[in-house]
């Protein structure tokens, strides 16, 4: 049996937000989430607000979200935002800002326990989300997702719920010309990181499986440009494309062992979201290519690579690998990343010497 589900109305294009206002304005009071600078650098936070402002919307602006935001911000802007009266979220960002607007939309709705947003079903529905992507990577527009940090865990933790699928989100590559060259490069390798790994999975259906190739095909078209960093607006929008279809895949997939092992990276090295799985992602083809050599072969051909090898050095020419883990550390970072949920959609089973492998392969060289 499959099943494909994406309630999410989608709009693209240049200049699409002050095209579609209806879609935009889901309410009487809009809280706006954003990072403290992709809002304004991309242009996206002054078109929304115009569009607010010229149709007599109130709003209110919470712009602090931190990277890889943690669970006490999001519970503490939730509050903030019931008690400012807002009926509805605009999230502006990468996925950071995105993910956070879906735990806001929770906890403003709900007066629930910090740690129950984790088990995905609310007393009450949370507030409508729209999402303005300002990064071409995490596709969190179209997911029913949001990934955050747990300090007292140590590491990061998604939420499901098919209640925060963003009602509309708006796709304008012109809010990613203003991002720094190495956000560009790691958020499209993680986009690419969603369709792989969703492709590798035991969860993979014919429906992902169509979509992860295409989106695996289109960001194999742009791996040159990527890497001299002249993206122009045509190819801006393919990979939010892409990314926007990378999200779709791991809706219905989920993701595998490479991001559980990157969240790790992320936590206790600050290795942004995006290059975590790029360093990752070579030796999980590897991994799997015995248990799946005809899919890892097919993606390796769509990328224009013989081997998993002569990808990652594509990979580390993008993104240098600039980690060195010592046995204590992967000791410590497994212990974590082998009891997320995601290991158990990797294709090939995963044990945990299976992972402390991998991680010695990219980054021990022997300490
Ligand atoms: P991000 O953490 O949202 O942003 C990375 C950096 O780029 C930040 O410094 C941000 O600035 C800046 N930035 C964003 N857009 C910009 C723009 N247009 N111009 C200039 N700077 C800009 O990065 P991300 O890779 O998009 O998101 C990563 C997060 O998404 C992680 O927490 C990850 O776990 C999560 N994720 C979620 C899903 C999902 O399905 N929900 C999937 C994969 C990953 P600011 O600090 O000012 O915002
Ligand atoms: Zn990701």
């Amino acid at each position: 049996m499959q099943t494909y589900y994406m309630p999410v109305k989608v709009i693209k294009g240049r200049d699409c937000i002050a095209q579609n206002i209806g879609d935009l304005i889901l309410g009487k009071r809009a809280a706006i989430i954003t990072g403290k600078g992709s809002g304004i650098k991309s242009g996206a936070l002054q078109q929304v607000k115009e569009v607010l402002d010229n149709n007599g919307t109130d709003y209110i602006v919470f712009d602090e979200i931190e990277n890889n935001p943690s669970l006490e911000q999001v519970y503490d802007i939730g509050f903030k935002t019931a008690a400012a009266d807002a009926d509805f979220i605009i999230g502006i960002g990468g996925g950071s800002p995105l993910d956070a607007a879906k735990a806001v939309a929770v906890f403003a709705a709900n007066g629930i326990e910090l740690y129950d947003i984790f088990k995905g079903s609310y007393p009450v529905d949370p507030l409508s989300i729209v999402a303005i992507p300002t990064t071409a990577g995490t596709g969190s527009e179209v997911t029913p997702y949001s990934i955050l940090t747990l300090h007292k865990e140590q590491t990061k933790r998604s939420f499901s719920s098919t209640k925060v699928f963003p009602k509309t989100a708006f796709l304008d590559a012109a809010f990613t010309q203003s991002l720094p060259f190495e956000v560009m490069a790691a958020t499209a390798i993680d986009a690419l990181s969603h369709c792989i790994e969703g492709y590798i999975s035991n969860r993979a259906s014919e429906i992902s499986d169509y979509i992860a190739l295409e989106g695996i095909r289109i960001i194999a078209g742009e791996l040159k440009a990527l890497k001299k960093g002249d993206l122009d607006f045509a190819a801006r929008e393919r990979l939010l494309f892409a990314s926007m279809l990378a999200g779709i895949v791991i809706s219905h997939t989920g993701t595998t062992i490479v991001h559980s092992m990157g969240y790790q990276l992320t936590y206790f090295k600050n290795i942004p979201h995006g290059k975590a799985n790029a360093l990752l992602l070579a030796e999980f083809l590897s991994f799997n290519s015995d248990a799946a050599s005809d899919r890892v072969n097919k993606v390796l051909g769509l990328l224009g690579f013989n081997t998993p090898r002569d990808f990652n050095s594509y990979i580390i020419s993008l993104l240098p690998n600039d980690i060195k883990l010592t046995e204590a550390e992967i000791t410590e970072y497994v212990n974590i990343s082998i009891n997320a949920k995601n290991v158990a959609f990797n294709i090939k089973p995963v044990t945990y010497n299976d992972e402390v492998e991998i991680l010695r392969r990219c980054f021990n060289n022997g300490i």
